[in-house]
Parts: structure tokens; C-alpha cells; sequence
């Protein structure tokens, strides 16, 4: 177990807390602020138990230099207003500077600031010592809240942690909670759902995941790899050439593991790649040259829904249609609706499976939805994430 912000005495301490503020802007106004109310609590909980802090996030990809447009002083003042109280935004185009270390110094027990896009800086994403020592120099403690981030060892996701004790905050006890579960001690039967686009992006999770799941579905736009693997042709729907090989690979592995491996046996598919493109349903066998598939087809749904009725762990990651195109949402709205009602720990990993189960107004009805796409997917795949194996052991 790690260690978390409950585990820690904060009377006089100052914790320096990384989150996730990579908010999307529009002409400077937050357009979701999601991602600052999911920090709330740990903020809140800090600061009623005599912690000050200072808060740190990158915010879009300034590659190393300050970039006015992704300054973080949007996210101060919405954090003002959700605290009912200042957030002190101390901005520097270096992050750490004399002023802001002065600022963190001053800090009294219940205040808090919040410094630059640590992004500013080219050291951040290189994990440099140095940068993570300026920024261990603002407080005593490191909460580490950033799940997103976590699979990267930068300077203040990871490295910052060499100067001081590491602390998970509630978003990362959460996802330590969920994904950990799930991976390690899950209840079964232990259903998996892969979808999404590439084969080569989730092949190692796939690989993975067959040592420990009873059931792997596979839908999205990934299936037609397999079905290419399995000699069909799928006209020009899409193939992931490089994960062809894989794709075969899988195949056996999940035979000879005994999983109950199922891909869909229907498909939607159409003229183009456009909502409003004639479309019109096939077996997987019978694809015509001149159509590319985009959803999972009735029998598929019914194939997929029945099987899943039986899981009590379900992991979700991946959409199994073009879900952006309402005429290709079906499946993957089929598949939202089963978990919904089922009575089993449902987990959501990846960023378009999480806006696709918002979209049809369903997220609260998910055990979790993990907020870390990249980390989720490594998480799963059994690795250890630099940022939270700094994390002390309780
Ligand atoms: P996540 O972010 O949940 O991990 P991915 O990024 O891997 O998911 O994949 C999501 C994308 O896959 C979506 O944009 C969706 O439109 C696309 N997709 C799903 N099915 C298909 C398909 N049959 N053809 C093309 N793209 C697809
Ligand atoms: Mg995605």
C-alpha cells in the first residue's frame, strides 16, 4: 500500500502538490474544468489540516519555453472561486524563480499558490535533477496527484521525489484502488473490452491482459487487423500493417491460454468515413472491396452484451465503433448501456472510452473512470509507473 496525504501529520508543513491542470482553453477561457474540480478534494483536505501548498501542472506542450496562451492563470482564478479563496498565482517564465520561492516561504498554514506550466521549462520533460530540486525547494512534501502523467519520469511527476517524501493524493489512492484491483485481484469471471483504432498501441496490454482475464472482447477500429489475420478481407476498413504480425500472434496465445477470445461477427460499415455516408450491415466474412467497417453490427452487440452479463470485473478501453458519428455509435453505446446495469466493478481506461460513456450521459454510473490514458493503458499492462513507485510504502 502507499502511502497518502491521510498518512502524513500536516500541522506547519507545506506540501508540494502535483496535479493535472491541463485544461482545454478557448481563447483563454477554461471550456472543462473537470480536472480542477477533481483536485478539490485533496486541496481541501490539505489546507483543513494546517498544510499551506504549493500546486504545480503542466498545461498543453510549450516545449520548453513560456507560452503566454498556456499560462496556468486560468486555473487560478477557477480554483479561487471553487476554494472560496485566493489562489495566489505567482508567475514566473523560469517556474521557480527568487520571487516564487520567497512566495512559497511565506506561506501560512491554510494558504495556497499555485506556480507556472512546469512545461515552461525544457528540464521538466527531460527529468532533470536540478529543475526537480528547485521544485522540491518550495515545501517539505510531495503529493503526487497527476495519475495522467505518472508514466513519465519528469521533473515534477517523478524526480522531484529524490529531495523529498512522496505522498499519493485521493485521485492516485483511486486509481491505485481500481486499476490495482482489477489487475491483481480482480473478482470473476474478469471480462476485458478492447477497442480504438490501433492494434499497435494496445498490443501489449492485450498481450498482458490474456494471463489474467477470463474474457477479451476486441471491437473498434483494431478488429479488422484480426480479421485480415484470420484471411478475411476488409475492404478499406481500417489495418493496422504492423500489428498484422501481432495480431496472428494473439490469436494463438489466446487459444492456447484457454481465454474466451471474442471478436465481432457483424459489422457496420459504409461508403466513407463520414456520418451521413450509406451504410449497411455484414458478416465478417462478406465486406464488400469498396466499404470500410465503423461499428460493431446487431448480432455483435448481442454476442458481446450476453457474454459480458456474466462478468463481475469489466475493463473497458477502447470504443468499439467510430462513437463521434452517431450512426457509428451504436455498438459503443450498447456496450456503455450493458455495464451500466451490471452488477460488477466496472473500470474505464483511456481518454476517448471516458468521453464516449460522458457522451451518453453514463460516466456515474462506472465504478471508475481512470483519468489517465497512457498511464491507465501501462498500468494495466502491468508496468510499474515511475511517478508512483516514488511514492512511499505505508
Ligand atoms: P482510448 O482513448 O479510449 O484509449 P483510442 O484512442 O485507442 O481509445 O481509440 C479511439 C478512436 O478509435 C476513436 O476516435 C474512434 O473513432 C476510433 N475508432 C473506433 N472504431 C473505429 C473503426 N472501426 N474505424 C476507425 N476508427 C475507429
Ligand atoms: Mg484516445
Amino acid at each position: 500500500m502507499k502511502k497518502t496525504i491521510k498518512d502524513v501529520n500536516w500541522e506547519g508543513k507545506r506540501a508540494v502538490m502535483r496535479c493535472d491542470f491541463n485544461v482545454p482553453l478557448k481563447e483563454g477561457a477554461i471550456t472543462d474544468d473537470t480536472r480542477i474540480k477533481a483536485a478539490l478534494p485533496s486541496i481541501e483536505y490539505l489546507l483543513e489540516n494546517g498544510a499551506s501548498i504549493v500546486l504545480m501542472s503542466h498545461l498543453g506542450r510549450p516545449k520548453g519555453k513560456a507560452v503566454p496562451e498556456m499560462s496556468l492563470a486560468p486555473v487560478a482564478a477557477r480554483l479561487s472561486e471553487y476554494l472560496g479563496k485566493e489562489v495566489k498565482f505567482v508567475s514566473s517564465d523560469v517556474v521557480v524563480d527568487d520571487t516564487v520561492k520567497a512566495a512559497a516561504a511565506e506561506l501560512k498554514a491554510g494558504e495556497v499558490m499555485l506556480i507556472e506550466n512546469v512545461r515552461y521549462r525544457s528540464e521538466e520533460e527531460k527529468g532533470d535533477p536540478e529543475f526537480a530540486r528547485e521544485l522540491a525547494s518550495l515545501g517539505d512534501i510531495f503529493v503526487q496527484e497527476a495519475f495522467g502523467t505518472s508514466h513519465r519520469a519528469h521533473a515534477s511527476t517523478t524526480v522531484i521525489a529524490e529531495y523529498i517524501p512522496a505522498v499519493s493524493g485521493f485521485l492516485i489512492e483511486k486509481e491505485l484502488k481500481f486499476l490495482g484491483d482489477a489487475v491483481n485481484d480482480p473478482v470473476r469471471p474478469f471480462a476485458a473490452i478492447m477497442g480504438g483504432a490501433k492494434v499497435k498501441d494496445k498490443i501489449a496490454v492485450i498481450t498482458s491482459l490474456l494471463d489474467k482475464v477470463d474474457i477479451l472482447i476486441i471491437g473498434g477500429g483494431m478488429a479488422y487487423t484480426f480479421f485480415k489475420a484470420q484471411g478475411y478481407s476488409i475492404g478499406k476498413s481500417l489495418l493496422d500493417e504492423e500489428g498484422l504480425g501481432l495480431a496472428g500472434d494473439i490469436l494463438k496465445l489466446a487459444e492456447e491460454k484457454g481465454v474466451n477470445f471474442l471478436l465481432p461477427v457483424d459489422v457496420v460499415a459504409a461508403d466513407e468515413f463520414a456520418n451521413d455516408s450509406p451504410h449497411d450491415v455484414y458478416a465478417v466474412d462478406s465486406i464488400p472491396d469498396n466499404r470500410m467497417g465503423l461499428d460493431i453490427g446487431p448480432e455483435t452487440i448481442k454476442l458481446f452484451t450476453s457474454t459480458l452479463k456474466e462478468a463481475k470485473t469489466v475493463v473497458w478501453n477502447g470504443p468499439v465503433g467510430v462513437f463521434e458519428m452517431e450512426n457509428f455509435a451504436v455498438g459503443t453505446k450498447a456496450i456503455a448501456e450493458c455495464l451500466a446495469e451490471l452488477d460488477a466493478t466496472t473500470v474505464i481506461g483511456g481518454g476517448d472510452s471516458a468521453a464516449a460513456v460522458a457522451q451518453f450521459g453514463l460516466a456515474d454510473k462506472m465504478t471508475h473512470i481512470s483519468t489517465g490514458g497512457g498511464a491507465s493503458l501501462e498500468f494495466l499492462e502491468g508496468r510499474e509507473l515511475p511517478g508512483i513507485a516514488v511514492i512511499e510504502d505505508k
